[in-house]
């Protein structure tokens, strides 16, 4: 059985304070989300040390949403997978095409980072998908399987055991256009493929979340995909009520 995994990217959202609200607002409706999907919020750095302890108390994982290509030294700004290991951060989302594409994060980075958080137990939610020229010249399976080959195909089988995958197609993130149904689990289901051939059954095992313009409306078609085992959510899991409409749907797309 595959782990059902709700997770909300923040982003550059929320001062401190607005933060704390926004957490409690989804602790407090956490009871409301079936048992079987496990909940997860990824806020901005500076939020992470005071809301790891109330968010986890209630049952909610908490991510990062980078992290550092070094273990420690003169890397003004970077915050270090051993840091958010020492405040109780479980998970760290890696590879976020935002990451990739304004800051320039190779795919030989991505994996210095994923073996870094993996190294300090924190648990890597890694990204991957294709731009719409991409799509277009129908080379979105190829660069997917090129992501995958150059990070998470170099990890020995142990580590790939640990990680969790997200599907975000760049033209769907944050531009209100989702992928269809069919074009999620199409392309969750080569991914499933080609973990497979690098890493037998144990693909099976791996958590496949999608990602890109999830929203309640659409959710629970999304998640009714045999290979989508949940969402990676960014815009919508900045009001509580739709994270948690999201996360239910996770049990109405399953039956
Ligand atoms: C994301 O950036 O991970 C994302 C899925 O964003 P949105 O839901 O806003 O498209």
């Amino acid at each position: 059985m595959r782990k059902k995994i709700v997770a909300g990217n923040w982003k550059m959202n929320t001062t401190y304070f607005e933060g704390e609200a926004l957490a409690k607002d989804i602790a407090g409706k956490h009871k409301e989300v079936p048992a079987g999907v496990q909940l997860i919020v990824a806020p901005p750095f500076t939020h992470l040390c005071c809301l790891t302890g109330p968010l986890r108390e209630a049952g909610i994982g908490i991510a990062a949403q980078n992290c550092a290509n070094h273990e420690s030294g003169a890397y003004t700004g970077e915050v270090s997978a051993a840091m958010l290991a020492s405040i109780g951060v479980q998970y760290c989302i890696i590879g976020h095409s935002e990451r990739r594409e304004y800051y320039g994060e190779t795919d030989a980075m991505l994996l210095e980072k994923v073996k870094l958080a993996l190294q300090h137990n924190v648990i890597p939610i890694f990204c991957i998908g294709e731009r719409l020229n991409e799509r277009e010249a129908e080379q979105h399976f190829e660069v997917v399987n090129q992501q995958l080959q150059k990070a998470i195909c170099q990890l020995p089988a142990t580590d790939f055991a640990k990680i969790i995958l997200a599907y975000e197609p760049v033209w769907a993130i944050g531009t209100g256009k989702t992928a269809t149904a069919e074009q999620a689990q199409e392309m969750h289901a080569y991914i499933r493929k080609v973990l497979r051939e690098k890493f037998g059954a144990a693909a099976d095992s791996t958590s496949i979340l999608y990602g890109g313009s999830c929203k309640p409306s659409n959710a629970a078609e999304l998640f009714g995909q045999p290979d989508v085992d949940g969402g990676l959510i960014g815009g919508a899991s900045l009001n509580g009520g739709d994270f948690i409409a999201i996360a239910k749907a996770m049990i109405t797309g399953k039956g």
